[in-house]
């Protein structure tokens, strides 16, 4: 039988462990793939007697390992020279094993490491979807907050200061190879932090449950991978979503360890899973450039939007728009509305910005967001509505005011 849809069922790691302890399985895993290891990090994670322990654990084991602990909030692309330059120089030059620990931008920049150690050139060759020739060196991805996704994506994302939005780049070689989630470690996120990855999270589950890719798009798809109503990355955006509407406030306002972190350390890996096949839509694309022009966190931007979209998305997805609000706690009988503002609501009680303008975006601004964020073509093409230029200008406009 010829395929009919040129979409994946799902994309996946080969392994994915979770739960409170995985982390000290880590070592053994990383070495089963290889004994020159790349550990990449950032100067916090550095500092912490579980990194020291992995370190210590797979140097006892014969390994070879170089630690780059260099990364930066939102991957500079300059992040990924300065690594790529160091594990040249290093006793792991030609790595088998490449370990991101951390939150997102430490797993973006692992992937990113992968890819340029095995093909070559920079980062600035691969940008988009198409252009990553092969498998790149297998990535352990280790999450220490529970936003992106990323540990399960095919996708990394980098601000570069030559481009006028963040950029991405996407291919299902990107997707890591084995994913350690291990909610302990993401018992010190800080409330804000909680709330701006626990906000991107919500953010991937609600675009990939309403996206164009969420659809079940051909007969063969329907016989083979219709599971209830919608596609299977539609059962990952359900349970996804519950947890975040059980979790996510306790995260923000109690912190520390415990049954929540569990919550939305596995409510970001079916996050990730939903968007690593349905994809994220227009929420995400407007984030580009406004985290460009403002350095905005980006879970704070897409969640800033994310009730703007959700309501210009609203009239062609009513069903699933209100299943979001069931699923989030709104009671069975909500509206579309309803669960549009019940997101709101959740956005609000974590401490996320209502408006652009709260956000710091100026009203001249918002003729170069609606036009920069239009050029997000993969993900504005994923979005239910259609837009085009007035449609976007008007969007950001809402999302500036509030009204
Ligand atoms: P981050 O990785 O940028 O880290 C933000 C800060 O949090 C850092 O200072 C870091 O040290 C700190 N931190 C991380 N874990 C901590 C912990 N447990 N306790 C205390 N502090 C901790 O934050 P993020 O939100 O995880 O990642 C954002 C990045 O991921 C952005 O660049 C975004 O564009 C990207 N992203 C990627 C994907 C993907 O699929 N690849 C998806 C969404 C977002």
């Amino acid at each position: 039988i010829a395929p009919t849809s040129s979409f994946g069922l799902l994309r996946q790691p080969r392994e994915v462990l979770y739960g409170a302890g995985q982390r000290a399985a880590l070592a053994p895993m990383v070495l089963a793939l290889g004994n020159q290891v790349v550990l990449v990090t950032d100067e916090r994670m550095a500092g912490d007697p579980f990194f020291n322990d992995v370190v210590v654990a797979l140097r006892r084991r014969g390994a070879r390992v170089t630690v780059f602990d260099q990364v930066t909030p939102d991957l500079p692309v300059g992040d990924v020279d300065a690594a790529v330059a160091h594990v040249r120089s290093s006793e792991a030059s030609d790595p088998e094993v490449v370990v991101g620990i951390g939150g997102g931008s430490c797993i973006d920049l692992a992937k990113v490491l992968a890819l340029v150690l095995r093909h070559g050139g920079s980062p600035r060759d691969y940008y988009g979807e198409f252009a990553v020739p092969g498998p790149t060196i297998p990535v352990v991805a280790v999450p220490t907050t529970a936003g992106t996704g990323s540990e399960v994506t095919p996708v990394a994302v980098l601000s570069d200061p030559e481009a006028v939005m963040k950029v991405g780049i996407s291919s299902p070689y990107l997707i890591p190879h084995t994913a350690v989630i291990d909610p302990v470690l993401t018992g010190s996120c800080p409330s804000g932090l909680s709330a701006a990855s626990g906000a991107d999270a919500l953010s991937h589950l609600v675009e990939s449950f309403t996206a164009i890719r969420h659809e079940p798009t051909s007969e063969l798809y329907q016989e083979r991978v219709f599971v209830g109503k919608g596609a299977l990355t539609d059962a990952y955006a359900r349970y996804g979503l519950e947890l975040v509407g059980r979790s996510l406030r306790t995260c923000v306002h109690t912190g520390g360890e415990g049954p929540h972190r569990d919550d939305m350390a596995m409510a970001a890996l079916c996050g990730g899973f939903a968007l690593g096949t349905a994809g994220t839509a227009v929420a995400h694309a407007f984030q580009y450039p406004i985290g460009a022009l403002t350095h905005t966190a980006h879970g704070v931007g897409v969640g800033c939007l994310l009730p703007y979209a959700m309501a210009f998305n609203a009239e062609a997805r009513p069903e699933e728009t209100s299943e979001i609000g069931r699923l989030l706690g709104a009671g069975e009988n909500v509206t579309p509305q309803g669960a549009v503002r019940a997101v709101a609501d959740l956005l609000s009680d974590i401490g996320i910005p209502a408006t652009l303008a709260d956000l710091g975006v100026t009203y001249d601004q918002l003729d170069e967001i609606a036009e920069n964020g239009l050029r997000a073509r993969r993900l504005v093409q994923n979005n239910p509505v259609p837009l085009g230029a007035v449609e976007a200008r008007e969007l950001v406009e809402l999302a500036f005011t509030g009204k």
